[in-house]
């Protein structure tokens, strides 16, 4: 990706090298109940929350400060790219985009959905409008989601996670969580999936106005493709358990959210992602 020398968003807090958040203190069971209540209301990339082949062993960021220095600026770049894409969609449509900001931290910090654990990988919390990211997950998705995608799958993570905000905006977020109280688990779970795909076909939506400002060379869109399929739940509960169940599936499978993400790419159009 070409993304040096470009714009960096300036709506990042910074909480690196900040410590543990709460997560030492309550501690033990509390601590896990907070966690795992939250993040029913946060939205993650891969619904891997809570689940022992993601959530097991906290590693420490394995990254050097050249690399961390890198992801850094990029994602301040790409999250200066979304804000760009957003803004435009909604003053086509007579309003203002109120642009989210990204957290980084590392290991641990609070959220208005509860603690946020590098492990968890990143999330959106609607509460307080921000997106979390502890900048290991870079590493992470190399080694426990098998995407080598580099770059531009980083930014993908990010675009996603904006989609996200782009949905609560929209008054959607809301809404699905909602319904999801009064739904069983199966029913839950599907409406859960069509909120991740349509985050993915937004995340295509900026990678299409991305392409138009030349920020992509190589590979990049099929190392993004890639990426996106990686995430699938099909792909994950293979991985980790040897076999998929569908009724399971939080974020779609890899053909699907391979799918959207290609249809917003395709078009640039949001219209095009109504996955309800
Ligand atoms: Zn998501």
């Amino acid at each position: 990706m070409r993304w040096q020398n470009r714009r960096q968003s300036s709506n990042v807090e910074d909480r690196r090298g900040r410590g543990g958040g709460a997560v030492g203190k309550g501690g033990g069971i509390i601590g896990l109940i907070v966690v795992l209540v939250g993040m029913y209301y946060g939205v993650d990339l891969t619904g891997l929350v809570g689940t022992p082949q993601i959530g097991g062993a906290q590693q420490s960021s394995s990254l050097s400060q050249n690399q961390e220095e890198h992801i850094n600026g990029l994602a301040r770049v790409v999250l200066a790219e979304t804000e760009d894409t957003w803004s435009d969609y909604f003053a086509r449509n007579g309003q203002r985009y109120q642009a989210p900001v990204l957290v980084l931290y590392t290991g641990a910090t609070q959220s208005a959905c509860g603690t946020g654990q590098s492990a968890m990988g990143p999330f959106y919390c609607p509460g307080d409008q921000k997106i979390y990211l502890d900048l290991s997950f870079y590493e992470d998705m190399k080694r426990q989601l098998a995407a080598q995608g580099g770059d531009a799958a980083f930014a993908y993570v990010i675009a996603h996670e904006v989609g996200h905000h782009v949905q609560n905006l929209l008054g959607i977020l809301p809404k699905v969580h909602q319904a999801q109280q009064r739904a069983d688990k199966t029913r839950a779970n599907q409406l859960s999936v069509r909120l991740e795909l349509q985050a993915d076909c937004f995340a295509g939506v900026w990678a299409y106005n991305a392409r138009q400002r030349q920020l992509f060379e190589g590979d990049d869109v099929s190392r993004i493709l890639d990426a996106a399929e990686s995430v699938g739940d099909d792909r994950i509960q293979n991985r980790s358990q040897g076999y998929a169940v569908p009724d399971s599936f939080t974020h779609g499978s890899s053909a699907e959210r391979k799918t959207w993400f290609q249809r917003g790419f395709a078009s640039g159009d949001p219209a095009q992602c109504n996955t309800f």
